[in-house]
C-alpha cells in the first residue's frame, strides 16, 4: 500500500485511547469507529478490551454491528483484543443468554477463564512470529476453549493452572489475543497485525 494506512479501533466501548495512542505512534492514521461512514474509510480495524456484552448491543444500536460482520467477511482485517476477542469468536461459553458475536474465528472462546478470584494477571508469552516473549497483562480474560482446524494458534499460557491455554490466534485476516498488547510499550503485536493490512 503506498498511501498510509487508515486503523480504526470500534470506540463505542472499552479500552479504545490506548490502542489509538500505539497505532498513532505506528505511523498509520489512527480514528475512533462510531459510525458507519468512520468504518468506510478503514482498511483495518481494532476492536478494544471493554465488555463484550455491552459492546454487541451498542453495536446493534448504533448500526455497526452488521457492517463490521460484512465488511470483515469481505477481507477487512480485524484484531480483537479480551472483549474483541469475545466478539469474534463464533462460539462462547459462559456468554449472557442474550449475547451474540460478529464472529468470523472457528474458536470456542470461554468469557471470564481464569477465574472470579484472579480477576487480572500477567505472564511472559512465547508468540508466534515473534523472537522474545510477549509480557502479557490479562484482566477478566477469557481463553480459547477450542480452535478449528484453520486456526493458527499464536501463543498459550506457560504457567500456573491456565497453562497450555490457547491466547491468541489467527485465521486468515482476522487476530486475536486474550491480553492487553496495548497497555505498556512493547508494539510487536500491533506490528503483526499491520502486517495482514498491507
Ligand atoms: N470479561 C470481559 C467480557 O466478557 C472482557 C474483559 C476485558 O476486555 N478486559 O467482555
Amino acid at each position: 500500500m503506498t498511501r498510509i494506512p487508515t486503523v480504526g479501533v470500534f470506540a463505542l466501548q472499552g479500552d479504545v485511547r490506548e490502542h489509538l495512542r500505539m497505532l498513532g505512534r505506528l505511523g498509520v492514521e489512527a480514528i475512533g469507529v462510531r459510525r458507519e461512514a468512520e468504518l468506510d474509510r478503514c482498511d483495518g480495524l481494532v476492536i478494544p478490551g471493554g465488555e463484550s456484552t455491552t459492546m454487541f448491543k451498542l453495536a446493534r444500536t448504533f448500526d455497526l454491528f452488521e457492517p463490521i460482520r460484512q465488511r470483515s467477511k469481505d477481507g477487512l482485517p480485524v484484531f480483537g483484543t479480551c472483549a474483541g476477542m469475545i466478539m469474534l469468536a463464533d462460539r462462547i461459553e459462559d456468554g449472557t443468554p442474550d449475547q451474540e458475536t460478529l464472529g468470523g474465528l472457528d474458536i470456542t472462546v470461554r468469557r471470564n477463564a481464569f477465574g472470579r478470584q484472579v480477576d487480572s494477571f500477567e505472564g511472559d508469552l512465547d508468540f508466534a512470529g515473534l523472537d522474545d516473549p510477549v509480557h502479557a497483562i490479562f484482566i477478566r480474560a477469557p481463553w480459547v476453549e477450542e480452535a478449528g482446524p484453520d486456526v493458527e494458534v499464536l501463543a498459550r499460557v506457560e504457567e500456573g493452572a491456565a497453562a497450555g491455554r490457547i491466547v491468541a490466534v489467527r485465521q486468515g485476516s482476522l487476530m486475536a489475543t486474550s491480553f492487553h498488547p496495548e497497555v505498556g510499550g512493547d508494539d510487536r503485536v500491533h506490528r503483526l497485525f499491520l502486517d495482514l493490512i498491507d
